[in-house]
């Protein structure tokens, strides 16, 4: 048994602030170790080869999503979205399906509130990947959640990952991981501030992965313990001069509307919503905020078009095509992403070609 399956057998029964001290001294030393590429990693910010950049000219893309932890994130999920969008923003949304109930109105009103809806596990329990056999039995109901919920998205708990696994669950999109993010318990990141494809065994066969770009609430404002969004902007604004993509994750289960005192465990909302408005007031008309599964469908349409385009010319465009682009600086193997290597190796399980990764 791993020391991470340990963790979350014996979590329940450890009080959480218990378990919050240590984490924070992790936090910090984590901090000092990687103070020359968190929260930017230098090299990181090179564009897939190809790239043509993001429609209407846009510098940069924005996607904002929120993991749903447990019953108090949900109860408070409804004022995070009023807020956002009365800042003119919209999300995508993640739940674990069965951790806590959600009701088909719940979902219906997310819909309306023009969010999306994605799962994010079945139990958020750490055993997701605990063994091939135990993924196989949980990705069939986590494809019945999906199909249920029409969700096209997942998010694995704790952000980790199998992506050769993820094929099982025939999704359009998944966001399980980050660019560079040490925090994690792993912390192998994908090195890139774009979207990619993860191909699967067939042609056309794969999901576009969408990793997240700015830290997470839960590690700067309830592990770091920072009083402000410093990280945050000057995250985005590298991104922009960088023109990739700023995805961000917060977590409801973490936020505190009120006035009171927050607890040890909760941040002040308005982080957030002042977040928002730095993005509006800063950066108005030069991003393109979309939805998640809107980000992938347009970055498999544009793979689709550029393969399309050169079988068409019968030669190479100077845009090169979906199967030549690669994309810089990742590759899957033996069930991992490889930063720093351009080309895919084949899984230890034999479940992965030999082929890169493409736009
Ligand atoms: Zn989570």
């Amino acid at each position: 048994m791993s020391l991470q399956q340990i963790y979350y057998i014996t979590k329940p029964f450890v009080p959480d602030t218990l378990l919050l001290q240590p984490r924070r001294w992790r936090a910090r030393l984590l901090e000092r170790w990687h103070r020359h590429d968190w929260p930017a990693c230098p090299g990181t910010e090179k564009k897939p080869h190809g790239w043509c950049g993001w429609p209407h000219a846009k510098r940069f893309a924005l996607v904002l999503t929120h993991d749903v932890e447990g019953p108090k994130g949900l109860e408070r999920c409804r004022e995070m979205l009023e807020l956002e969008r009365s800042c003119g923003f919209r999300s995508g949304v993640f739940f674990v399906a069965e951790r806590y109930a959600l009701s088909d109105s719940w979902r219906d009103w997310i819909a309306e509130m023009g969010c999306e809806v994605g799962v994010h596990g079945l139990r958020h329990d750490g055993m997701l990947y605990r063994s091939r056999a135990e993924f196989q039995k949980r990705a069939i109901r986590i494809r019945r959640y999906l199909a249920n919920w029409k969700s096209v998205g997942f998010r694995s708990p704790s952000m980790h990952h199998r992506p050769d696994w993820l094929h099982e669950l025939g999704l359009q999109y998944d966001c399980s991981t980050f660019d560079v993010d040490p925090f994690q318990p792993q912390p192998d990141g994908v090195k890139t501030i774009f979207p990619f494809w993860v191909s699967g065994h067939e042609e056309d066969e794969g999901y576009v992965e969408l990793p997240y770009t700015l830290p997470q609430d839960f590690t700067l404002f309830i592990e770091l313990r920072q009083k402000g969004i410093d990280v945050w902007k000057r995250k985005l604004d590298w991104i922009a001069q960088n023109k990739g993509i700023a995805l961000l994750i917060t977590h409801p289960d973490y936020m505190d509307f009120g006035d009171r005192p927050h607890s040890r465990r909760t941040y002040p909302a308005r982080y957030y919503t002042e977040f928002l408005e730095y993005i509006e007031t800063r950066y108005a008309g030069q991003y393109w905020h979309v939805l998640p599964r809107e980000m992938a469908s347009f970055w498999r349409q544009t793979r689709r078009m550029h393969a399309r385009a050169e079988v068409n010319s019968g030669e190479a465009l100077d845009v090169p095509s979906g199967s030549q682009a690669v994309i810089t600086g990742t590759s899957v193997s033996r069930g991992r992403f490889n930063p720093g290597s351009p080309t895919a190796g084949t899984g230890a399980d034999g479940l992965l070609e030999p082929r890169p990764r493409t736009l």
